[in-house]
């Protein structure tokens, strides 16, 4: 591709980072900002005007090329690379445990205990008791034993980590029989298969897709059998012509043959959901009153605290895996503990303190509270006075996510809104632009938000954020 005499003349006029430098002197908002921010920012906006100039962008005149213009340009870079990447966000999405949104929000008190801790020191390996080292693990284990019914408890870093510690702990070299309905892919790469490749276990799978009988475990084993498993199918269902084993059976089983049993549980929950009308996902009480030997489950699934991977069961085992090298790997920092056993001290109690738990309260919440603040966030947008926009109900259906009741469609009330002369994607766009960036989704192009997810506290910000996409635009 030529270039053109107008482009060549454009191209001379991009300054060069000493320019840039000495010029930001006379500027007070470069006052504070490091060197290496200024150049990396100066180097992007040049090498994207080049790249327009080149290109033949419409609109890069000389007056685009002055001095205040690319000095703005410089400033609006300097300013995003000085925010956290990591930032708040609205979920709009009406999916409750997103895991790419962060999954559980925490607790209010277990917020507080947190920072507390991260700013203090405290007891996390010292025995106040004795007046010496302690186990950071006994932190929780009462309390998890407490809500469960279990002899022991043990956590670790994520719920991945923990089903890998068991299998290594209890199976490693042996053979593990699995139901090949059970055989899961988590998402981001975690597949049951893999990981317990991964722990030394040898896999053993038993039955069809659709149906796995007692039978098929018991012709199974062998006298390198070390472990029966069951896995929660987490992110699916199988319906219509299926069976598959209770863990019941299984723990019989395991009786007969001496072979221990666990059970990855995925999102492990003390809550029955049936009491709220929901439908009903196994409860770690119940595998533990089953019998199994370990349960492991997620810290920040339906449990709704911070990411952690929880083990409970028989003492003997848990006290294994608690010798095994690997655990010092796979350790629990203190933050997480801190706010992991905030959040548990609510399910002593958890009848009525479901709302203290926001993930639990955001799957009770009744539809007639999302319609309720669906119609407060319409009111609010509405009385923007821009006739472009326009605002409607819509009824939806939101998730709880995280691998939990693959089948469970909660009703929810959303707000959907359509701008004049913009797409759905370049709202949708906007939002996730914004400076706290807005997940909504996008249905018959029109920009659709869901009430559910939505804090009461955060209708102000999507408020805002469609006035300053309207003076944009
Ligand atoms: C989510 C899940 C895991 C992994 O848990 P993380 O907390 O993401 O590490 C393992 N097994 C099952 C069945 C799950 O649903």
């Amino acid at each position: 591709m030529d270039i053109t005499e107008k482009q060549q003349a454009l191209l001379r006029m991009l300054p060069g980072v000493d320019y840039i430098l000495e010029l930001s002197k006379a500027d007070s908002f470069f006052d504070n900002i490091p060197k290496s921010v200024l150049v990396g920012a100066t180097r992007s906006v040049v090498e994207g005007f080049r790249t327009d100039i080149i290109n033949d962008r419409q609109g890069i005149t000389e007056t685009k090329l002055s001095d205040p213009v690319i000095l703005e340009e410089i400033k609006n870079s300097v300013k995003k690379a000085m925010t956290s990447n990591l930032k708040r966000m609205v979920n709009a999405t009406g999916i409750i445990v997103h895991t790419n949104l962060g999954r559980s929000l925490l607790a209010k008190d277990a917020v507080e205990n947190l920072l507390t801790i991260a700013s203090r020191y405290s007891n996390l390996e010292f025995d106040l008791s004795k007046g010496m080292r302690g186990s950071r693990y006994s932190i929780v284990e009462e309390i998890l034993c407490e809500i469960s019914g279990a002899e022991a408890a043990m956590v670790v870093n994520n719920n991945a980590g923990a089903v890998f510690l068991c299998l290594e702990t209890l199976s490693k070299d042996k053979k593990v029989i699995v139901s090949r309905g059970e055989l899961v892919e988590i998402g981001g790469s975690f597949r049951i298969p893999d990981v317990m490749e991964k722990s030394g276990a040898i896999l053993k799978e038993v039955g069809t897709t659709n149906r796995t009988h007692f039978h098929d475990y018991e012709k199974a084993i062998e006298h390198d059998t070390g472990l029966l498993l069951k896995v929660h199918k987490s992110n699916y269902s199988i319906v219509g012509f299926s069976t598959e084993v209770s863990l019941e059976e299984l723990v019989g089983l395991g009786g007969t043959y001496q072979i221990p049993v666990m059970e990855d549980l995925g999102s492990g929950t003390f809550v029955d959901f049936s009491k709220y009308g929901l439908l009903k996902e196994p409860t770690v009480q119940e595998s533990v009153a089953a019998g199994v030997d370990v349960v492991t489950f997620s810290g920040d699934k339906l449990l709704g605290g911070p990411q952690a991977g929880i083990i409970v069961g028989k003492n003997d085992w848990i006290g294994k895996i608690k010798k095994n090298p690997i655990t010092r790997a796979l350790r629990i920092d203190k933050l997480t503990l801190a706010a992991l056993e905030s959040t548990l001290r609510h399910y002593r109690n958890i009848d009525r303190e479901i709302d203290s738990i926001p993930t639990l309260r955001m799957i009770t919440l009744p539809f007639g509270h999302t319609e309720t603040r669906a119609k407060e966030l319409a009111e609010l947008l509405e009385n923007t006075g821009d006739s472009r926009m326009s605002v409607h109900l819509v009824d939806l259906f939101s998730r709880p996510g995280g691998g939990a009741f693959p089948l469970l469609k909660l009703p929810s009330k959303g707000v959907g809104v359509k701008v004049q002369g913009i797409s759905a994607n370049a709202v949708e766009k906007e939002m996730r632009s914004n400076e706290i960036p807005i997940i909504g989704r996008i249905e018959e192009d029109c920009f659709i938000m869901d009430l559910r997810t939505i804090q009461d506290d955060e209708l102000p910000i999507i408020k805002k954020a469609f006035d300053n996409m309207l003076r944009k635009v």
